[in-house]
C-alpha cells in the first residue's frame, strides 16, 4: 500500500477527518480511496465490546484476572499466553486494537485503578507489559499502552497537573513504558489525561515527540484517552494523531482552519494521517477472516493463570493445603458473588467461577461444607445476625476459610479510595470467628493493599487480589495444594497508609499534585528509611521450601559497555513441585548522586519438582547500573563498585556479590570563581592544575602552623566548601583577580 500516495489524493478535510474517531470506538473510513475502518475496545485484561455506541453492555468474553494480579505472577510466559489468548478474543470479535496494557506506577495504595496497573516498580511493570504487548501483538492485533503518563491518580485526572522533576520521570514515570514501546513496538500509545509539568499529555512535545518518538523511536500512533484533548491543534503539532471519541467535528474544523491560516503546516497533518493509516492498513492486512476461539480453553487459562499469581502472605502452622478431611466452614458472601475485577473501562463481560461451587467439586463428598454469608454485599455495616451465624459454622468446623475483601464500590476508575481500610463488617466478622476457631484462612480480593488490624488472629493470608473469571477454580486448586502458590507481590502492603511515600503529597491541591517523594516511590522509600511494612515488595510464601546457592558473576570488573553475566542455583528443598521467582537487585555502594538501597533489575520464574535443581541466569547491562543524570540527559553510571543482590523479596536478600563498574562517560564540570575547593580537588585534572595554589596557600597560611589538630582539621574541612574566589581575600595580596582566572581557564582548558 502507498500510503504517501493515497495521502496525496485527500481534501484537506478528508486530511483532518482521519484525525479523529468515527463515534466512540472505530476509525473513520474514505470509501472513494479504499481506506477501510478499523475498531479498538477496551480491555485490557479482556475484551470489551460494547454491542451498542456508547458505554453500555459488552459482548461475553474471558476475563483473564486484572494486572495487578496478573503482575503477582512475575511470569512472562504466563502474560505473553494471556495477551495471545485476548488477540484470539479481539480476531473473532473484528477488533483490530485492543486500549491496554496500562502502566502507571501505584505511587499511592489508594489510585482507583490500581488494578489496572502492574506495579510500584518500573522494571517489573515494563516487563510485565512487554510480554502482553507481544502476545496479542503476535495475533496480528495492535495494543494501545497507556496513559502516557504520570496518570497515578483518579482525583482530577481530566485537570490536575503533575509536578515532577526529570530525573524521577525518567526513572520512575517514564521506565515503566520505555522497555515496553522500544522492544515491544505497540501498535499505539493512549496519551493520558493530566498534565506534566503544566503541559496536558495530549499537548506535550516533550512526551510525545522527543521521548516517544524522537528518543525511543516509536512508530505507531498516539490515540488520546478518551475526551482527553484540551488543544486540537497544539495536540497534533505536539505529536498526538488521533482524537477519540468523536466530538462531532469540533476538532477537526480546529484543523482546517489552522492549516488555512498557515498555523498548522499540512506536512504535521499528513505525517499524522500517515501514521494512523499505517496502523489501519497493518490491521486490515492481520485480520483473520471467519476467526473463532475455544471458549472452554480461554476459560481453563483464565484458571490456570489466576493461581500462579495469588499470593499466600501467611501460612502458620501449615494451615494451608487445607486436608480434605472433617468439617470446613465456608463464611463470606464473596464465596458465592466473587470480586474479581474492577469497575469502569475495563470492565468485562465473563462467565464465572464461584469459589463455592468450586470448592464443593474439589472435595466430592470427602469433607463436610458448612456455608455462611458473614456480612451483606450491598452494606459495610456489620450484621450481628450474619456474624452469629458464621461463628456458629466455624465453632463446629475443623478450620474456617473467610472469603474478604474490599467490595467493587471501593475502587474504581473515576475515583480514589480515601482509606486503605476493609470495610467495617468485614474485619469484625474475621475478629469475631477469630474469637471461637483457631485455624482460620482468609482469602482475600481486593485491587490494592489493605490494612489488617486481624493479622495476629488468623494463621493462613491468601491475596487473591482480583482473579478474573476463573477466581473460583483457582482459590479452589490452591487451597487445597493441586498447585502450589507462586505469586509475589508487585507492591509493598505499608502497615498503614501515613508510612506510603506520597502521602503528604497524594492527591495534591486543586489541580496541582507534587511528586515530593521524587524516586523513592514504593519500596525504595521503605527501604531507604528503615522502615517496618506489612509485606515488601517481592515477597510471597510457598507450599514448599527453596534454597538459592552458587551465585557467580563471569566477570569482578567491567566497563558500562559491558555486559555482566550472574546466575545462581535454586534448589527446591520441600516436598512439593512449586514455582520460585528469583529477584536480582543492584545496590550503588557509593553514590554521589541520592540513590535507593537497591533496585529490581532482574527476576526469573523457575519451575522445580521436590529435590530439583536449576540454574537462573540474568545478564545486566549498563541500564542496570544506571542513574538519570539531568546535567548530560543521559542514563550514567559512576564509576565504582556495585552490590549484586539476590534474594526470594526485596526484604530476603539470600546471596551477594560485588562488580566494580567503570564509566566510559567523563563528566565535564566547568569550573568558575564560586566552584568550591572541594569539587576542584574531587576532579583528576583541575586538581593537577589547581594543587600548586593550594599548597602555597597552605604552607603560608597562619592557621596552618597552629599546633592544635583539631583546628586544623576545622579549617581543612571548612575549606572543602570555600569558594575559589575566598582565596584572594584570604591570601592577603598573593592571589589576584586576574591570577584566579587564568587558573580557571586552565583548569577548564585542560579539560577540553
Ligand atoms: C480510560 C481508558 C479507556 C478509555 C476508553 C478512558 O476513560 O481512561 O483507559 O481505554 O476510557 O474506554
Amino acid at each position: 500500500m502507498n500510503i504517501k500516495n493515497l495521502i496525496s489524493q485527500m481534501s484537506l478535510e478528508e486530511k483532518a477527518s482521519l484525525c479523529s474517531g468515527l463515534g466512540f470506538w472505530h476509525t473513520k473510513p474514505i470509501e472513494r480511496l479504499g481506506i477501510p475502518s478499523i475498531m479498538m475496545t477496551d480491555g485490557p485484561h479482556g475484551l470489551r465490546k460494547q454491542e451498542k455506541e456508547g458505554f453500555g453492555k459488552s459482548v461475553p468474553a474471558t476475563c483473564f484476572p486484572t494486572a495487578v494480579t496478573l503482575a503477582s505472577s512475575w511470569d512472562r510466559k504466563l502474560i505473553e499466553k494471556v495477551g495471545s489468548a485476548i488477540g484470539e478474543e479481539c480476531q473473532a470479535e473484528g477488533v483490530s486494537i485492543i486500549l491496554g496494557p496500562g502502566v502507571n506506577i501505584k505511587r499511592s495504595p489508594l489510585c482507583g485503578r490500581n488494578f489496572e496497573y502492574y506495579s510500584e516498580d518500573p522494571f517489573l511493570a515494563s516487563e510485565m507489559a512487554l510480554y502482553y504487548i507481544k502476545g496479542v501483538q503476535s495475533q496480528g492485533v495492535g495494543t494501545s499502552i497507556k496513559h502516557f503518563c504520570a496518570n497515578n491518580q483518579e482525583h482530577r485526572r481530566l485537570t490536575v497537573n503533575v509536578i515532577v522533576d526529570e530525573r524521577t520521570l525518567r526513572e520512575i514515570y517514564l521506565a515503566s513504558f520505555e522497555k515496553a514501546v522500544k522492544e515491544g513496538n505497540p501498535w499505539t500509545v493512549m496519551c493520558a489525561y493530566n498534565k506534566v509539568n503544566g503541559e496536558y499529555c495530549s499537548e506535550n512535545a516533550y512526551l510525545l515527540s522527543n521521548i516517544l518518538r524522537e528518543e525511543w523511536g516509536f512508530e505507531g500512533f498516539v490515540v488520546s484517552d478518551w475526551g482527553a484533548v484540551n488543544d486540537r491543534v497544539k495536540g497534533l503539532l505536539a505529536g498526538l494523531d488521533l482524537q477519540m471519541p468523536y466530538d462531532g467535528g469540533l476538532g477537526d474544523r480546529k484543523i482546517i482552519e489552522a492549516v488555512k491560516k498557515g498555523e498548522l503546516p499540512e506536512e504535521v497533518l499528513d505525517k499524522a494521517v500517515e501514521r494512523i493509516l499505517r496502523v489501519v492498513f497493518k490491521a486490515i492486512e492481520n485480520k483473520k477472516e471467519n476467526a473463532t476461539y475455544d471458549k472452554k480453553a480461554h476459560h481453563k487459562l483464565a484458571r490456570e493463570v489466576a493461581r500462579e499469581c495469588f499470593v499466600l502472605l501467611k501460612n502458620e502452622d501449615e494451615i494451608l493445603p487445607l486436608k480434605k478431611k472433617g468439617t470446613i466452614a465456608l463464611i463470606g458472601a464473596f464465596a458465592k458473588t466473587p470480586r474479581y475485577q474492577g469497575l469502569g473501562s475495563s470492565h468485562v463481560n465473563p462467565t464465572l467461577d464461584t469459589a463455592y461451587e468450586e470448592i464443593l467439586n474439589k472435595v466430592e463428598g470427602k469433607v463436610e461444607i458448612l456455608y455462611a454469608d458473614g456480612y451483606r454485599l450491598d452494606s459495610d455495616v456489620v450484621d450481628e445476625k450474619l456474624i452469629a451465624e458464621a461463628k456458629e459454622i466455624a465453632k463446629r468446623s475443623e478450620v474456617a476459610v473467610i472469603f474478604a475483601g474490599l467490595p467493587e464500590k471501593y475502587e474504581s476508575e473515576g475515583y480514589d479510595r480515601d482509606h486503605m481500610k476493609m470495610p467495617e463488617n468485614h474485619n469484625r466478622l474475621i475478629e469475631e470467628v477469630s474469637k471461637v476457631q483457631k485455624n482460620l484462612v482468609v482469602v482475600l480480593s481486593n485491587g490494592a493493599p489493605v490494612e489488617m488490624p486481624w493479622i495476629d488472629r488468623v494463621k493462613g493470608i491468601l491475596e487473591t487480589y482480583l482473579g478474573g473469571q476463573g477466581w473460583g477454580g483457582a482459590v479452589a486448586d490452591v487451597l487445597f495444594g493441586v498447585v502450589s502458590p507462586s505469586g509475589k507481590l508487585a507492591e509493598t502492603f505499608p502497615k498503614k497508609l501515613s508510612d506510603n511515600p506520597s502521602y503528604l503529597n497524594f492527591p495534591g491541591e486543586d489541580d496541582r499534585v507534587e511528586y515530593r517523594e521524587g524516586i523513592f516511590v514504593g519500596y525504595r522509600y521503605y527501604d531507604k528509611k528503615e522502615m517496618e511494612v506489612l509485606f515488601p515488595f517481592g515477597y510471597g510464601l510457598s507450599y514448599t521450601t527453596f534454597e538459592y546457592s552458587d551465585l557467580r558473576l563471569d566477570k569482578k570488573e567491567m566497563t558500562d559497555q559491558d555486559t555482566l553475566r550472574v546466575s545462581v542455583k535454586v534448589k527446591n528443598t520441600g516436598k512439593m513441585p512449586g514455582k520460585e521467582v528469583v529477584q536480582l537487585y543492584v545496590r550503588d555502594v557509593e553514590s554521589s548522586v541520592i540513590r535507593p538501597e537497591k533496585e529490581l533489575k532482574g527476576f526469573e520464574k523457575v519451575e522445580l519438582i521436590s529435590g530439583e535443581e536449576k540454574e537462573v541466569v540474568f545478564t545486566l547491562d549498563k541500564r542496570a547500573f544506571a542513574y538519570y543524570d539531568v546535567e548530560l540527559k543521559d542514563w550514567h553510571v559512576e564509576s565504582g563498585e556495585y552490590e549484586i543482590l539476590v534474594g526470594k523479596s526485596s526484604r530476603d536478600i539470600v546471596l551477594k556479590d560485588t562488580i566494580y563498574v567503570k564509566s566510559t562517560v567523563q563528566i565535564r564540570k566547568k569550573f568558575h570563581r564560586n566552584s568550591t575547593i572541594g569539587d576542584v580537588m574531587k576532579d583528576p585534572v583541575a586538581s593537577e592544575v589547581f594543587k600548586p595554589m593550594i599548597q602555597q596557600f597552605i604552607e603560608r597560611h597562619p592557621i596552618f602552623a597552629s599546633s592544635e589538630k583539631n583546628v586544623i582539621k576545622m579549617f581543612t574541612e571548612m575549606m572543602k566548601y570555600m569558594p575559589l574566589r575566598n582565596l584572594i581575600s584570604f591570601s592577603n595580596g598573593a592571589l589576584t583577580e586576574e591570577m584566579l582566572e587564568s587558573i580557571i581557564q586552565r583548569m577548564n582548558q585542560r579539560k577540553d
